[in-house]
């Protein structure tokens, strides 16, 4: 890779995740199990409950990144991972592997309502398998946690990076939920090049079903009924130019669903390290500071994507 990380945009991304297939699927052939990750039990079970709302975390893949942390998060300082492997001692491998989670969430409420937020990596031969660590097996987390597909109403995408839309739809282009509305940012599916995977894996056969669902800033998906709160989505730039998180709350208590606001607990304990692949760091910055203000303030718990347990809090 030559390029400076501020050229780093969502293709060089691929190209970069193309070179490194081979050491993916390395990890992916550890029939011995050597990669602690991989041995280490879904955690589907330690669910959040917020008021009428449980929120479950579903673990669909898990194992070492393809750069090792030091490039990936390049203006961290020794102090920064000190204090990073404290909060989240599993994202430190051997040497400088950076092992990380590719998780879901699901969000029980009221009225039969449920919904998930991202969809994993996907299976083998999805976008994601040229540089992920292992296929994902959301459709067992899902059956664990006793989630029938057909079930879910609604699919929130934080963005459309290929290791959170992975199980969206089928390798034939068949919604996975097939009664669900999928809902991701305008400015995010705008943003997308030409030829970006997640167009044709994704937006398009989406479209073609008619279960995609567009949305600007904002948007409620549910209310708690008689009470304050419910789940909506709320814009978080930077990581992606639409990328946005999940608000769950009920009364004082509330969740986060953060996609990847923060992707690492080193940007926990300094939010202003910009990770490699961020489409707008400075953005990306700004957001990141602003959701971790108005968490430590609100004393909200932050459900993350890639840490290696599902839940944390601002510090
Ligand atoms: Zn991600």
């Amino acid at each position: 890779m030559t390029e400076t990380p501020a050229a780093f945009g969502r293709r060089t991304f691929l190209i970069a995740a193309t070179a490194v297939t081979v050491a993916g699927a390395a990890g992916a052939a550890d029939p011995a199990g050597a990669n602690p990750a991989r041995r280490r039990q879904p955690a589907t079970t330690s669910s959040r409950s917020v008021g009428a709302y449980e929120v479950i975390p579903l673990l669909d893949a898990a194992g070492p990144f393809f750069l090792d942390r030091q490039l990936a998060f390049p203006a961290a300082t020794p102090q920064d991972w000190e204090r990073a492997r404290e909060i989240d001692p599993g994202a430190f491998g051997p040497g400088q592997t950076w092992q990380l989670d590719f998780r879901c969430f699901a969000v029980r409420g009221p009225r039969d309502r449920l919904m998930l937020v991202d969809t994993g990596v996907g299976p083998d031969g999805s976008p994601a398998g040229g540089w992920a660590p292992t296929p994902g097996h959301l459709p067992v987390e899902l059956t664990r946690a006793g989630i029938d597909p057909a079930d879910v109403d609604t699919v929130v995408l934080t963005h459309l990076h290929e290791d959170h839309f992975g199980w969206s739809v089928g390798l034939d282009g068949t919604p996975f939920f097939p009664n669900a509305r999928y809902v991701v940012q305008r400015s995010e599916v705008a943003a997308l090049a030409a030829g970006d995977a997640a167009l044709s894996y994704v937006v398009d056969p989406l479209r073609a079903a008619g279960q995609l669902d567009q949305v600007d800033g904002s948007a409620r998906l549910a209310c708690a009924p008689g009470r304050s709160g419910g789940v909506r989505v709320v814009p978080t730039p930077g990581h992606t130019p639409g990328h946005q998180s999940v608000v769950v709350e009920d009364g004082h208590r509330q969740v986060i669903v953060t996609g990847d606001v923060l992707v690492h607990a080193v940007q926990l304990v300094d939010p202003s390290v910009a990770y490699r692949y961020e489409a707008d760091p400075e953005i990306a910055r700004q957001t990141r500071e602003r959701l971790l203000a108005e968490a430590r303030a609100r004393r909200a718990v932050l459900a993350t994507a890639h840490l290696t347990e599902p839940w944390t809090e601002a510090r």
